[in-house]
């Protein structure tokens, strides 16, 4: 199963932080983790296999949302820092588009992204 992590700059070691608490999940055969260059580079450097796309303000963002749109990707784990302007927030706001068009399932907090993982833990 194809997931995407991203993450941005205020909520990186968030993230880490997160996958780490949910590490048996993360690190299973089944899952394989994709994520925008930045947050993919910390990923890895936290002993993960993940799959690095370009840097969100490059492009990141969309490539996720390609692979959303194309029925690959299952869920999308996107810890946003609300406080902050994004030069790239309209391929942002694309992605959460077509997570919503596609109904994939998309947590943009911690809180949220617990239960998603919990409900895909007790579903397989
Ligand atoms: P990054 O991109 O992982 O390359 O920092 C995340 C984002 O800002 O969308």
């Amino acid at each position: 199963m194809e997931i995407a992590i991203i993450a941005h700059d205020a909520k990186k070691n968030a993230i880490i932080e997160f996958l780490n608490e949910n590490q048996a999940f993360f690190k299973h055969k089944k899952v394989q983790l994709i994520a925008t260059g930045t947050t993919g580079s910390k990923i890895k450097s936290a002993g993960y296999q993940v799959e690095a796309l370009l840097s969100g303000p490059l492009g990141g963002d969309a490539q996720i949302a390609s692979r959303v749109a194309e029925g690959n990707c299952k869920l999308v784990i996107f810890f946003r820092d609300p406080l902050e302007k994004h030069p790239h927030e309209p391929d942002v706001l694309m992605l959460l588009r077509l997570c919503d068009v596609h109904n994939v399932p998309l947590a943009t907090n911690k809180a949220t992204a617990s239960l998603l993982i919990k409900s895909f833990i007790e579903e397989n």
